[in-house]
């Protein structure tokens, strides 16, 4: 059975597609062979050669046809070349004479060249098939090998969802022998919870994938192992499409992320411990700075007094900075609280910038209003947010052109907007400058002092205000802050 399976592979031309070690031997003892068995045939049952001419002419057409699409053009000129002596042979063997004979061989020879051109032609064409397969099995031995060394975790999956390829790492996280043909989505191949809550397998990434055609950017899990560890994963998951953007496959990309979240939750605890210890002890040096500057002021020192002021500016700033610390902590362990009350947003915004008018000595702040606009929101919180965009205004504008703030109201919502003109923000930093501890990192930024908190703080707070905040800005030119809030009627 084995044997027969090995002759029909062998025989069988589509079977040896891709396959580019051709036969020489094959096409010569073949059609040579043929010519033979055909020979005996007309020998000793036809006894008469000139009875099988036309179907001579068929049988060799398709074995010329068969070897070069077997064996390349080489097999079919080889066929072609026996055809064309066992042509001559039927014609010796005819006794032809005179006319007859050059008839014979011009057909011959005709006849010959057409074989020659469907061998060159047939054989070609099978040769540049092998060569693209060979190529495009090359091109994916190359991406196997790649795939497996890949210190991520991938697991790839076809159209439909069954899971086809997994590489070594995907194992080592999953916790075990990732099953070929799996149906993703059917249950799940480990547990795992997002956001608080058991996934369902309907809603595994490389299903939604499937199913929308767009990729998911890191999305955060834990994973249940079957060994009971749990692993923080960061999975990301993309559609592949052919060249006719039809999607044919999906990869999930899955990184082992737990050591690095170990890391980042001590450096938060860290952070959070260190600024609670700290606030007492500022707390306590600005209530005596207090009493002290009321002492020192009845001796009417000017250089005692002026060394007091900078204390009081420096304690100031140490007690921004660890108040910005605890926010960062609060907000990541999700104890922000927000007290929420009804008030007049824009007779709030004109006191809060009042206060704020005299802290550059240069600048000018302008409040433009149009009408009154009511909001339901934390005073405290918002004190904090506009505060900290006007400063930054100020700041990064060094003291240059006038900021102006701005609120309108638009339907159901108010937007409140402060622009500068100062050093703007590059297009690709724009969105980044919300993260946590992020600051533009250019040689001009880089001259600002901060520590990349403000702008975290404040979009959390926005967002726990069911509002919006995004910038507008152009290098050199200024920066536009906006920020939108829900707003309420009057009662
Ligand atoms: P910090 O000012 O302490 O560095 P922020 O979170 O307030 O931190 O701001 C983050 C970064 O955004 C800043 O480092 C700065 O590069 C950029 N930035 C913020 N506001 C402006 C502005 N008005 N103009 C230009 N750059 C700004």
């Amino acid at each position: 059975m084995n044997y027969l399976k090995k002759l029909l592979f062998y025989l069988n031309p589509v079977a040896r597609l891709g396959n580019v070690h051709y036969s020489y031997l094959f096409p010569l003892i073949g059609t040579t062979s043929v010519a033979f068995i055909l020979q005996l045939y007309i020998n000793l049952i036809l006894k008469d050669p000139s009875a099988i001419g036309l179907y001579a002419i068929g049988l060799f057409v398709a074995l010329i046809i068969y070897f070069s699409f077997r064996d390349g053009i080489l097999g079919g000129i080889l066929a072609t070349l026996v055809t064309v002596l066992y042509y001559f042979f039927l014609i010796y063997s005819l006794d032809y004479h005179g006319k007859q004979l050059t008839a014979g061989i011009d057909t011959t020879f005709v006849l010959g060249l057409i074989y020659l051109f469907l061998a060159v032609t047939i054989g070609w064409l099978k040769q540049a098939i092998d060569k693209s397969i060979e190529r495009e099995a090359d091109g994916k031995a190359h991406l196997q090998t790649i795939i497996q060394q890949l210190p991520v975790g991938v697991l790839i999956t076809d159209s439909k969802g069954n899971i086809t390829q997994a590489n070594g790492q995907a194992d080592t996280i999953l916790g075990l022998t990732t099953p070929m043909g799996f149906q993703v989505g059917s249950k799940n191949l480990v547990p795992s919870i997002y956001k608080d809550k058991l996934t369902n397998p309907s809603k595994t990434p490389l299903l939604q994938v499937l199913q929308t055609g767009k990729p998911i950017l890191r999305k955060e899990y834990v994973l249940l192992r079957q060994d009971g560890k749990k692993l923080q994963i960061q999975i990301n998951a993309a559609p592949i499409h052919n060249t006719f953007g039809k999607t044919i496959a999906a990869a999930l990309i899955i990184n082992d992320v737990t050591v690095q979240k170990e890391i980042e939750q001590r450096k938060d605890d860290f952070v959070n411990m260190a600024s609670h210890e700290l606030k007492t002890p500022i707390t306590s040096i600005k209530l005596f700075l207090d009493v002290l500057s009321r002492e020192v002021t009845q001796y009417k020192n000017p250089k005692a007094n002026h060394i007091l002021d900078s204390i009081n500016e420096q304690t100031k700033k140490l007690q921004q900075l660890v108040n910005d610390l605890l926010d960062v902590s609060r907000l990541q362990t999700g104890k922000m609280s927000i007290r929420k009350e009804r008030f007049r947003l824009d007779t709030f915004m004109q006191e809060l910038i009042e206060q704020l008018k005299n802290v550059s000595p240069t600048q000018h702040i302008i409040f433009v209003k149009k009408s009154r606009v009511f909001v339901f929101a934390d005073k405290f919180r918002l004190y904090q947010v506009l505060t900290n965009i006007i400063n930054n205004a100020m700041k990064y504008s060094s003291g240059k052109g006038d900021i102006i703030v701005k609120l309108e109201k638009q339907k159901e919502k108010v937007q409140i907007s402060v622009q500068d003109f100062g050093i703007g923000i590059e297009q690709n930093q724009q969105k980044r400058i919300f993260d946590r501890l992020y600051q533009v990192s250019d040689d001009v930024s880089k001259t600002f002092p901060g520590f990349g908190m403000g702008l975290y703080i404040v979009k959390e707070i926005i967002r726990r205000h069911r509002g919006k905040i995004w910038v507008k800005s152009t290098i050199n030119k200024g920066s536009t802050f906006f920020i939108s809030l829900p707003t309420i009627s009057k009662q």
